[in-house]
């Protein structure tokens, strides 16, 4: 079984919540939009879409914030009831069933590096992206860079046919 190695654990700052990724994420995006930059703080959010339902909570009830987003129909970020720090959130495209979980709040945030760059039209000039990663001024064609087995993964989940 591989399944241990496969598995990532998180958690809040102050350690009222904790999670558990049941598989490794369908897709990494490092965004780099003002959105990002400003809920974040800093130059851009690394977020790893998974199905929530693989998003499994050890401790703690995370509370859920409607914030603000650039589709104008908000995003739900689930953040930590003590010390309010962001764990994953959930945007109207995508819906409940996917969770944009924050990469930087796993222990081991380094095994998720993004799979691609998105919106490097409004990237901090100071942030080079390494030569051959996959970069798109805006969005992008799902079908032309996920893998086929993540893919497969969202139809099941989101109960979409062929
Ligand atoms: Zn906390
Ligand atoms: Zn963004």
């Amino acid at each position: 079984m591989t399944r241990q190695a496969d598995t990532l654990e998180g958690g809040c700052t102050c350690k009222t919540v904790r999670y558990r990724l049941e598989s490794m994420p369908l897709f990494v995006h490092c965004c780099h939009c003002h959105w990002c930059q400003r809920e974040t703080g800093t130059a851009f959010a690394l977020n790893a879409m998974i199905e929530t339902d693989r998003v499994m909570l050890l401790e703690g009830r995370p509370e859920m914030v409607l914030t603000p987003s650039l589709s104008g129909k908000g995003q739900k970020i689930w953040r930590c009831p003590e010390c309010r720090i962001a764990l994953w959130s959930h945007y109207a495209g995508a819906g409940q069933k996917i969770a944009f979980v924050r990469v930087g709040t796993l222990d081991e945030a380094h095994r998720l590096p993004p799979d691609i760059h998105i919106f490097t039209a409004s990237k901090q000039p100071w942030v080079v992206i390494p030569p051959g990663h996959a970069a798109v001024e805006e969005y992008y064609d799902r079908g032309e860079y996920w893998p086929r087995e993540s893919l497969e993964r969202r139809r099941r989940c989101l109960g979409l046919g062929d």
